[in-house]
């Protein structure tokens, strides 16, 4: 399996017998081979930072391994002023889902806050300020991150959470290190809608749809206007297909939430 640990050791043991080979005998064929293996090594590292489906430097709960037809449908970057009118979707078909908070946009949302918890959704962590430069913080920085959402959603909705979606699913061993210190499960997705970029709620429809089989992690935006009219569409779609909605928690069975 493509791990971070598996990489490492392999390129460790194969670049040191190249360059031990190059200081013996002297070949510049083998220090050539040390520079490509190096190349190879980067190129690597980079995939594995920005594919969140490779899960290389952490545990990542991508896509459940189910047969029967249930999704998650989750939401990142709320709460916001288009949280409402997806609330009302999610409400009028019965659908539980999950959302992934960004710490600094609760205090002036706090209604929406309460209303996640009462509705029944599930909630995350999606960092306090979102930054782009999110995954290559220090650790401490970036544990600071966490626990500063987590502070901020206990202290108005009495709730502790442990799932976690990096930011524009960037994962790094900086990461892994607090995700294991804080204990969290962190959350990927199987499908990307691409809702931050699309020009059309239709194409947007059209790729989830296209794309969504059992046990898949679809990945929306509730801080966007056609949020809503994707929902629209998509969930009765699903439902005439007889799909079941469940919050990653019950997908993947594992707890979304620590006891204080
Ligand atoms: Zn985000």
């Amino acid at each position: 399996m493509l791990t971070y640990k598996n990489v490492r050791l392999t390129h460790a043991l194969l670049s040191s017998t190249a360059l031990i080979g190059y200081l013996i005998y002297g070949s510049v064929l083998l220090l050539y081979v040390a520079i490509g293996l190096a190349l190879i090594y980067l190129c690597i590292i980079v995939y594995g930072v920005f594919t969140v489906k490779a899960a290389f430097f952490l545990k990542l709960y991508n896509e459940g391994t189910i047969t029967d037809k249930r999704i998650a449908l989750t939401f990142d970057d709320g709460p916001s002023e288009h949280t409402n009118q997806v609330l009302d979707i999610l409400k009028k078909f019965n659908v539980k889902a999950t959302f992934f908070l960004i710490g600094s946009k609760i205090e002036t949302n706090q209604e929406v806050l309460r209303r996640l918890v009462e509705e029944g959704h599930q909630l995350g962590n999606h960092t306090y300020h979102h930054s782009k430069a999110t995954g290559f913080y220090p650790l401490q920085k970036l544990n600071d991150e966490l626990i500063a959402t987590r502070t901020v959603v206990k202290q108005f909705a009495g709730l502790n959470m442990i799932l976690y979606r990096p930011p524009f699913g960037v994962t790094t061993p900086n990461l892994a290190k607090v995700v294991s210190q804080l204990r969290l499960n962190v959350i990927g997705w199987s499908v990307r809608s691409f809702d931050t970029t699309a020009q059309s709620a239709e194409s947007i429809i059209q790729r989830v749809l296209k794309q969504v089989k059992p046990g898949a992690v679809v990945l929306l935006h509730d801080n966007r206007e056609k949020c809503a009219t994707v929902l629209e569409t998509i969930i009765p779609h699903l439902l005439n297909q007889h799909y079941t909605f469940a919050t990653v928690g019950e997908l993947f069975d594992i707890e979304a939430y620590e006891n204080d």
